[in-house]
């Protein structure tokens, strides 16, 4: 009986790797500083590990960017423009791949980036040609277990298997199968494990989350030739899956050839009853109980018993496990000094999951051991105490969700009379020009903030700190040009902490970071009860702003389903309940902007499809509900007000009816990284409301120029009425720096001079 991870995340307690590459990235401290902190993190991750008593240390789970990325160099899939490639992939070419420029090489557009699964870990988008070669090009992997091995570790190494990998990817140039490109890169699996072997790694994990999902019979046939060709003698493959039930892939996934699977018990029901039924003889069974997506403190009782019945029936050839990688959850509760002791009894991060995972093991091996008496003990006390919940429970909301009528989640009037009604109301011109919120949160911005947390720094100090950073964006806009604006957003540190702070229900902590893509990490708020509003949270901002300009100034809010799932949820009531206790809340800050004078309000929901199940028979009820909350947040105004909502990063061709059902009265969407694919939805279904897709990918630090943001335009205006067109950037510009943002938004604003210029001619 084995214990182990699926991964652990690799950013450092402190964000240290977030740190070390972008100083790296801004040439203030050299490469081989930038692999010393590497070595320092995995070294410090192993050794966490191998003292909480695990059976092995997991290897393959760092990555300096992303671990798909490092999988495209692994398998030699570098697209032609990142230069040509001869035996060992550079890390400069990895950073320009993910974000078109690096200390060293040329600049080159960067390859896409979108969501992981379910999660809000984003990945960098594979590219195959039709013609498209794998060879092994990085020796990173193997770099590592070595690594791990002179630290004396017993090592599990880790790669994303090749129909996940296959998967993931996309096809650039010509309609081919992914398929088609399976025969060729078995060959580089088969090197890879030849040569873990070679190193004396007897387990490796081979992540198949695409089992999770709705395959293609051709797919799931594939799993089975694959494998077939990938078993060998001397080296173990365990065969991941997480995130979702296995359900018709339940048997393929049983009977591949190879020594053990993985499943993930939190989020398949009691699937692992019908897996321990049909487990073959030969295979050892990683059950997944710890929770890898959540921070709640597990319910050791609970997990000991599902071990205690597979235990029973598969006897050693059972392993205790995470749910999934710990990628998703923060480093270290013990650093949470703040926190209420109570709050934190409940509460389990990365470092404490370890422990929980070897506990059980030691619980299912000597029940009566007294540190694993202690261990239950202490789990019974805490869950007890959050069933009673002192201080979070509000029935007042709950009777307020209850109430809650079709009505409610209605505007007044359909979408052409609303239409008209703003028209008249807001004198728009012809492809109105706007951007989608933040404004670069510049270094004094940061400090101001800081100092004000920090006590240095009085209220009125910090509000006008923050004051003149809304007139300066006020006025940066209009200068520009912009016709619709926005108060830049210097006031919040992140979307949905931001909120959360200022409703109830909601807790923080200090250090409780999660990667979300490459540097960037979010510190996700915890829902810990029910979610109400005390008193309006943007009106005084938003009101200065529009006081400093004719203009229209777009009030900022994040949406329903967007604060969900950007946070670590409450897994005693369903979502949907979540969700329109925030509706609620969001809605009454809708009103109040609106009687405050703004005539603009947009509801960002760029995680809308984040939240989609990965099973197609669990999609169509998140739809209704994620859709009714967010109209139930919306529906509050009069006809005359504008509603947007925003989005990003994922993918939108397949539930464009859904976005559709949102009704908002202009949707503005990232569609610039993927060269306006989004688009393509439009052919097959036309949308009715208003829409801006982006036209400059803000992630990429390089200026987009006006005839390219032209030529996207124009590829728009094909598809969308003119009178519903919008112009704006994809995505806030928080991370940008000004020049940057004053020189795109320049060209951006000239592209929609020419594209009026140029409609006003044919007309
Ligand atoms: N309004 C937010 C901003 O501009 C939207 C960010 C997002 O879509 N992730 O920063
Ligand atoms: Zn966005």
């Amino acid at each position: 009986m084995k214990a182990h991870v699926l991964g652990f995340p690799r950013i450092g307690a402190d964000r240290e790797l977030k740190k070390a590459v972008e100083s790296y990235w801004a040439g203030q401290s050299s490469r081989e500083e930038l692999l010393q902190t590497g070595r320092a993190l995995r070294a410090q991750h192993w050794q966490q590990q191998a003292d909480a008593g695990l059976d092995f240390v997991t290897v393959g789970d760092f990555a300096f960017y992303d671990q798909v990325l490092n999988t495209s160099a692994l398998l030699g899939v570098i697209p032609g423009r990142f230069g040509k490639v001869e035996s060992e992939v550079d890390l400069d070419t990895l950073f320009r791949m993910a974000r078109g420029r690096a200390p060293c090489g040329c600049d080159a557009v960067a390859e896409e980036m979108t969501k992981w699964f379910d999660t809000n870990y984003h990945y960098i988008v594979p590219e195959f040609s039709v013609d498209q070669t794998f060879a092994l090009k990085s020796r990173q992997l193997f770099a590592e277990v070595e690594e791990a091995q002179q630290q004396g570790h017993t090592v599990k190494a880790v790669v994303i298997g090749p129909l996940t990998y296959l998967w993931l990817g996309k096809c650039q140039g010509g309609d081919f199968s992914k398929l088609d490109l399976l025969e060729r890169i078995l060959p580089v699996y088969a090197q890879v494990f030849e040569q873990l072997a070679a190193l004396g790694v007897g387990w490796v994990q081979v992540d198949e989350p695409v089992l999770a999902l709705d395959l293609p019979q051709e797919w799931r046939a594939a799993f089975e030739s694959a494998y077939n060709r990938l078993q060998r003698r001397d080296i173990s493959i365990l065969l991941a899956t997480y995130f979702a039930p296995l359900d018709d892939n339940l048997w393929t996934a049983m009977h591949l050839p190879v020594a053990g699977l993985h499943i993930d018990v939190l989020r398949s029901g009691d699937e692992w009853r019908r897996v321990l039924d049909q487990l073959p003889e030969y295979k050892v069974l990683s059950l997944g109980v710890i929770d890898g997506r959540n921070i709640w403190r597990a319910n050791l009782r609970q997990k000991l018993d599902i071990l205690q019945q597979a235990r029973a029936r598969i006897g050693d050839r059972l392993w205790v496990a995470s749910s999934c990688s710990l990628l998703h959850v923060p480093v270290d509760l013990d650093r949470e000094e703040k926190l209420a002791p109570e709050l934190r009894s409940w509460l389990s991060f990365a470092v404490q999951k370890l422990a929980e995972v070897a506990i059980l093991k030691a619980a299912v091996l000597a029940p009566e051991n007294a540190a694993v008496q202690a261990a239950f003990r202490g789990s019974d006390l805490a869950a007890a105490s959050r069933r009673e919940g002192r201080g979070w429970k509000n029935p007042v909301v709950q009777a307020a969700v209850t109430a809650l009528s079709a009505r409610d989640a209605r505007r007044d009037s359909a979408f052409a009379v609303r239409d008209a009604a703003q028209a008249a109301a807001l004198g728009l011109p012809l492809f109105p020009t706007t951007t989608i919120g933040s404004f670069p949160q510049t270094a004094e911005i940061r400090q101001a903030r800081a100092a004000f947390r920090a006590g240095t720094l009085d209220a009125a100090g910090y509000e006008r700190a923050m004051k003149a950073e809304i007139a300066l964006a006020v006025s940066e806009q209009e200068a520009l040009g912009i016709d619709v604006l926005v108060h830049g957003e210097a006031e919040r540190n992140d979307m949905v902490e931001y909120f959360g702070e200022q409703l109830s229900g909601f807790a923080f902590t200090q250090y409780g970071w999660v990667q979300s893509y490459g540097s960037r990490c979010v510190k996700p708020p915890v829902i810990v009860g029910d979610v109400s509003r005390p008193v309006a949270m943007t009106v005084d901002w938003t009101s200065y702003a529009q006081s400093l300009t004719h203009r229209p100034m777009k009030g900022m809010l994040t949406g329903p389903v967007t604060i969900l799932c950007w946070s670590f949820l409450r897994d005693d009531i369903s979502r949907e309940a979540v969700a329109l206790q925030i509706a609620l809340a969001i809605r009454q800050e809708v009103v109040d902007l609106e009687a405050a004078g703004i005539s603009i309000i947009q509801i960002d929901e760029p995680a809308f499809r984040e939240g989609l199940p990965l099973r197609k028979r669990e999609q169509a009820a998140y739809w209704e509900w994620a859709v009714r909350a967010f109209r139930v947040s919306a529906s509050g105004v009069q006809d005359r007000t504008q509603i947007h909502t925003h989005m990003c990063y994922s993918e939108f061709n397949d539930c464009i009816e859904h976005i559709a059902a949102m009704d908002a009265d202009v949707i503005t969407i990232e569609t610039a990284r993927s060269a306006m694919e989004l688009l393509r939805a439009f052919e097959d279904f036309a949308y009715p409301n208003a829409i801006g897709p982006g036209v400059y990918d803000i992630h990429s630090p390089r200026v987009p120029d006006s005839a390219a943001m032209q030529h996207l335009l124009e590829v728009a205006a094909r598809r969308i009425p003119a009178a519903r067109l919008w112009v704006n950037p994809d995505c806030g510009l928080k991370t940008r720096a000004w020049p940057e943002v004053k020189a795109a938004l320049k060209n951006m604003v000239a592209a929609t001079v020419a594209l009026r210029a140029q409609v006003g001619a044919g007309a």
